[in-house]
């Protein structure tokens, strides 16, 4: 088994929140994703976000940084639950201002709370003639869920995702619900951390995106996430920057393992080749008689 050590309290230093954008079909989860994504050129990087990997970071005027898991809705949340994965610190649960309160609203609202994620509500869509906010908002508060503006205590901005307005404010809410959070990481270890997703590239081989969640992964360390393992032989960053080091709450591409691991799939860095190898073996071989198993059933 791979031993978590306990970080020590003054080896913690504050990190991002990593964000993930929920709510039910058609009501803006993409565009709100696409419109901060495009939106947000860090001063003095020469551009935008140019690659999807996964997962991005942004920078705000005030030069507080989030991260943001760039695959809306809850499948991707829960799929990553399922595997034991806890990569979300905020949820963003939006809502078209000219619908309801949809189905799939309520079990985003309902996976956020059973893994203990705070809420923070976007009402989309209010440059709509027809968005009714205050209507979005009474109906909240009928299944006990209070904003803070009607005396709750979950944080709500009216946004556009199409015009923009709102956003920053919006982004704010998210901060300040990340500074109750107190989010903290170690950056002085072997990272670890969390596949986002992979895949095989015709050129490069395999590709997978990992958010590092605590300590350092540097290039040429050895990574095993999953059955997979492999010497990192090259990072990038979703403005396709070669990056030598990424530390607590980066997401970053990365090129070298022998496979593509499943979403959700933790990592870690091993000192030792060798005892990744047997680490890998040992999972291959258990799914192997698992699946045996079941089709015995
Ligand atoms: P998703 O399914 O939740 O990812 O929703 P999308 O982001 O794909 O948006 C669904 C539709 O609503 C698209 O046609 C968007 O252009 C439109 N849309 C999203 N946000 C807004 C908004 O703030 N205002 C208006 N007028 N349309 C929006």
């Amino acid at each position: 088994s791979i031993e978590e050590v306990v970080d020590r309290e003054e080896d913690l230093e504050p990190r991002a929140p990593i964000v993930t954008v929920m709510g039910h079909v058609d009501h803006g989860k993409t565009s709100l994703l696409d419109y901060i994504r495009e939106e947000n050129v860090i001063a003095g990087e020469s551009g935008g976000i140019t690659q999807h990997i996964g997962a991005y970071g942004v920078t705000l005027e005030s030069g507080q940084k989030i991260t943001f898991l760039d695959t809306p809705g809850h499948e991707a949340f829960t799929a990553m639950r399922a595997r034991g994965a806890q990569v979300t610190d905020i949820a963003i649960i939006v809502i078209a201002a000219d619908d309801d309160i949809m189905p799939q609203t309520k079990e985003a609202i309902n996976h956020a709370q059973a893994a203990g994620v705070p809420i923070v509500f976007a009402i989309n869509k209010i440059d709509k003639p027809t968005a009714n906010p205050d209507k979005i908002k009474e109906k909240l508060a009928a299944m006990n869920l209070l904003i803070e503006d009607w005396g709750g205590k979950i944080q709500s901005h009216d946004i556009s995702a199409k015009t923009g307005i709102g956003v920053n404010e919006l982004l704010e809410k998210v901060l300040l619900e990340a500074e109750i959070l107190d989010l903290k990481a170690n950056p002085n270890k072997p990272a670890v951390g969390t596949t986002v997703e992979a895949y095989l590239d015709k050129g490069r081989g395999y590709v997978s995106t990992v958010l590092v969640q605590g300590g350092t992964l540097r290039v040429g360390d050895y990574v095993l996430s999953g059955k997979h393992h492999g010497k990192v032989k090259a990072m990038h960053d979703e403005r396709g920057k070669n990056i030598k080091m990424a530390g607590p709450s980066t997401p970053i591409s990365i090129l070298g393992l022998d496979g593509a691991p499943t979403a959700g799939d933790k990592f870690n860095v091993f000192e030792d080749e060798k005892e990744a190898k047997q680490i890998a073996a040992k999972r291959t071989q258990l799914l192997r008689e698992q699946s045996v198993r079941t089709q015995r059933h």
